[in-house]
């Protein structure tokens, strides 16, 4: 065991040291070698040390750098060495993180970092809060509070009688709402399609001037931080016109909810504190590893009622938080312990520091672009880019030549009709060198097809 992960700890880390020089994307040839392991399921047994071989000989190119600094697709930070770190303790340790009892070290790594996590977002101490795999499921998990809420106060209870025959529920949701949050809505069994939909502004921010009049059990979806923009609903705004009707307010902050860590930009998701339950990542802007999210809702036992379950076999609740009482799973790793590492190591001057660094990177692109005649689509307010190169064709030709070229990773868009390359920086390792080295290939590749 020891040397086995001796080795696997060395290929990782030739992996990691590499990624800075490394083309982005994975070479055609790696993709094609994948072949190899087309195999039948064996007869025999393969030697650990072997079966780690031929990961790190056939998987390992065939990889994309997103832990790298140059991979600006979606919204994906890498994972910072102490979130890694922590990773792999954790596997090693492997703890169901489900009851306080079972497993005390990974609930209190968990605790810590929740206490700490609802400091950095100004949301209240008293908030239930589920850590689970990403913030489509937060979502999920933070709608599923609602629900029983909302429902509870009409005298239904959603969990034991679920929704046939229950006072239905108006949803409404911003014209460029993320589609995660659609396919919450439709889990739940409120509806990916019957939803009340509100126009957006053009930064793609839900108007609040056109709320309908809500009444009755009503939930409002708002979001912080647009996939393509990076603009942030004014969450107090809604939270103000809606409070009277009661409606419950949930913020998909996937990442924007990262701004209120930042002095210089907490300023635009001012007012979220006001919200009823959040949704957002940490394995995009906090830079840990795939796959971790977290929900948070001001009814702590809103969030517990939806998602506790009793057994004889399983232990009863106590005085300490029991983390899977809270959330979709029942068995579940120690995502908690890279959230506290990576915080641990940061701390609020790091983390402060992340944001601000990221969106600044994200105003050099957008300057460098728009000096070349290019055209910039969205305020960059944030960490998103949306350029233009001119028509559909030509845009798309440059991303996919990027793509190809390897130096970075963008991907593309269709935002309010445009077609666009969407530039994402959320990785702690990026760089003034990263933006300018991926600036020039953009640059090129763009006037090879033609553009401005
Ligand atoms: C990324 C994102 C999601 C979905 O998050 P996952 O971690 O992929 O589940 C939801 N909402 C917004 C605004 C996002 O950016």
């Amino acid at each position: 065991m020891r040397d086995l992960l001796a080795d696997t700890a060395e290929r990782a880390a030739r992996h990691l040291t590499s990624l800075p020089d490394r083309r982005v994307a994975p070479a055609p040839d790696a993709v094609r070698a994948l072949a190899h392991l087309d195999e039948p399921f064996p007869d025999h047994s393969t030697d650990p040390s072997d079966v780690v071989a031929t990961l790190d000989a056939l998987v390992t190119p065939a990889t994309i750098g997103i832990p790298g600094p140059r991979f600006f697709g979606f919204v994906a930070g890498g994972a910072l060495p102490a979130a890694l770190a922590a990773n792999w303790l954790a596997g090693a340790w492997d703890q169901n993180t489900v009851y306080a009892t079972v497993t005390p070290g990974v609930v209190k790594l968990e605790a810590v970092a929740l206490r700490w996590l609802l400091e950095i977002f100004g949301l209240p101490s008293t908030c239930g809060a589920a850590f689970v795999t990403g913030a489509t499921v937060a979502n999920f998990s933070a709608l599923a509070a609602a629900r029983h809420v909302v429902l509870e106060r009409a005298g239904w209870n959603v969990e034991a009688d679920g929704l046939y025959g229950a006072p239905p529920i108006t949803v409404v949701v911003g014209a460029e709402v993320h589609p995660s949050v659609t396919k919450s809505l439709g889990m739940l069994g409120l509806g990916r399609s019957r939803v009340v939909t509100i126009p957006v502004d053009d930064q793609g921010r839900m108007r609040p001037d056109r709320l309908p009049t809500l009444d009755g059990p009503a939930i409002v979806c708002t979001q912080v931080g647009n996939v393509n923009t990076g603009a942030s609903d004014a969450v107090r705004e809604i939270c103000e016109r809606v409070r009277d009707s009661g409606a419950w307010v949930h913020v998909d902050g996937a990442f924007g909810l990262w701004a209120r860590a930042a002095p210089a930009h907490a300023h635009l998701v001012e007012g979220v504190q006001l919200a009823d339950s959040w949704a957002t990542d940490a394995h995009k802007w906090l830079n840990v590893p795939f796959d971790s999210g977290l929900a948070f809702v001001r009814d702590g036992e809103a969030l517990r009622s939806a998602m506790a379950v009793a057994a004889e076999y399983l232990p009863p609740t106590g005085p300490v938080r029991n983390p899977g009482e809270y959330t979709p799973e029942l068995s579940r790793r120690a995502r908690g312990a890279e959230v506290w590492a990576a915080l641990k190591q940061l701390g609020r001057e790091g983390l402060a520091d992340l944001v601000e660094r990221n969106c600044r990177l994200a105003t050099r692109f957008a300057e460098g672009l728009a000096a070349a005649g290019h055209e910039i689509l969205n305020d960059v307010v944030l960490n998103q880019v949306l350029v233009s190169f001119g028509p559909p064709e030509v845009t798309n030709r440059v991303i996919a030549d990027l793509q190809a070229d390897g130096t970075c990773w963008c991907g593309g868009t269709v935002w309010q009709g445009r077609t666009a390359m969407r530039i994402s920086v959320s990785c702690w390792m990026t760089d003034e060198a990263d933006v300018d080295r991926s600036l020039a290939v953009m640059l090129r590749l763009a006037e090879r097809h033609g553009g401005p």
